[in-house]
């Protein structure tokens, strides 16, 4: 045996950032205490920071279904109409969570591969003006599409609705602007661009949402935005906190806000825009061309070639793990992830395995032309960084 790292490539969980990894083994303290206050204090804020609002943000112990899950049991009522984009797996989840607790759901689907048109969106609500939210993925990581969340919000915002996005992978990878764009929910997760494991999740709640808490029904009890808003204000969590997980946030969010999250997303769509060049080079296609989004990419595997052979590949001969298509999707694609803790470096490797992978698998390439595709994007766009020692 010769030595393979393993590399976690995932859309989610992604590779850790080293120093937030480091924090995480300072969490034996308690979380009444002012030093951890510090702490809880400080991700609040800097969250709030990266995400550009001057909305409230809460956070819980929880991965990121759990800030969905949240966004509706304390937002809405029983029998309330609602409109869903969904355009993939976790579109879907949106359906199935509103249906869990009885919403009167309107689907708006589009087909694995592209995006809900922000129209379709504002069609949906002259026909439905009793309708109370929309929901939708700002980056559907599933297929590796983007939706318009900046038209929906504008669509939304003539309404009395509501627009809730699951910006899970959409967080460090695009721009939202929350408070411009009127996003009146924006959900993110810590397993994602945060670079750190999963287990947080965190949402920013707009004014007008903070209204729909005032009328709503639904039963909850872990997860109640209006108890986790007066913990937060005292620096607290309303139930114990993952500690570790805070102690790593606090840690990751330094990192971002000193990088300028312009800059992370930058990296994002860097990384996406180079990896799209290298695999159509190769000659394989994209599975979201029209919309793609920066935080992974969905490449269909060439014809006769099941996607879970390139994953397997790629596991067995570089120990790294590549994301499969998930559903039906499983075998017909794979992921390629750009979020949070991804450079250049790693490109580089994942698109000359993937052209040994597809050698080896009866997919001729010549070597070096995917590569050579990132390396031509790294010419453009990457900036210069001064020369330390
Ligand atoms: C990862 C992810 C989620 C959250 O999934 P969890 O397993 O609950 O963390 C939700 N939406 C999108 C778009 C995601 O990528």
């Amino acid at each position: 045996m010769h030595i393979r790292k393993q590399r976690l490539l995932t859309p989610g969980p992604t590779p850790l950032y080293p120093p937030a990894l480091h924090a995480m083994m300072a969490s034996d303290i308690h979380h009444r205490t002012e030093d951890f206050r510090k702490a809880y204090r400080s991700c609040l804020a800097d969250l709030k920071e990266v995400m550009g609002t001057s909305n409230d943000v809460l956070m819980f112990a929880a991965s990121g279904t759990g800030a969905m899950d949240a966004a509706v049991s304390n937002l809405l009522s029983k029998g309330d109409k609602v409109i869903v984009c969904s355009a993939g797996k976790f579109g879907e989840r949106w359906v199935e969570i509103a249906k869990a607790y009885g919403l009167d759901v309107t689907v708006l689907s589009a087909p694995y591969g592209k995006s809900v048109p922000a129209p379709q969106v504002e069609a949906a609500l002259a026909h439905e003006p009793a309708a109370k939210a929309v929901f939708v993925q700002a980056s559907e990581t599933s297929t590796g599409a983007a939706h318009d969340v900046r038209a929906m919000g504008r669509a939304v915002s003539h309404s009395d609705a509501i627009l809730v996005v699951d910006a899970i992978t959409g967080l460090g990878t695009m721009p939202l602007d929350i408070d411009a764009w009127g996003l009146d929910i924006l959900i993110g997760g810590s397993q994602k661009a945060f670079m750190i494991p999963p287990g947080l999740a965190f949402l920013s709640i707009s004014p007008k949402a903070w209204k729909f808490t005032e009328t709503s029904t639904l039963p909850h009890y872990y997860f109640n935005l209006k108890k986790e808003k007066k913990s937060g204000d005292a620096g607290e969590s309303s139930w114990t906190p993952a500690t570790a997980l805070i102690l790593a946030l606090a840690e990751s969010l330094r990192y971002i806000k000193q990088m300028g999250m312009t800059k992370l997303v930058e990296n994002a769509q860097m990384l996406a825009h180079a990896t799209r060049r290298a695999v159509v080079s190769l000659g394989l296609e994209l599975f979201a061309p029209d919309s793609p989004a920066s935080s992974a990419t969905a490449v269909r595997a060439p014809a006769g070639m099941d996607s879970g052979i390139i994953v397997k590949e790629f596991r067995n001969r570089f120990g790294a793990v590549i994301a499969n298509g998930q559903g039906s999707m499983k075998g017909q694609i794979f992921r390629i992830a750009h979020l949070g803790y991804f450079d250049f470096t790693d490109l580089f490797a994942v698109v000359a395995g993937l052209e040994i992978i597809l050698n080896a698998n009866g997919f001729p390439v010549k070597y070096g032309t995917g590569v050579a595709a990132v390396q031509e994007i790294y010419e453009q766009v990457a900036v210069r960084q001064p020369v330390t020692a």
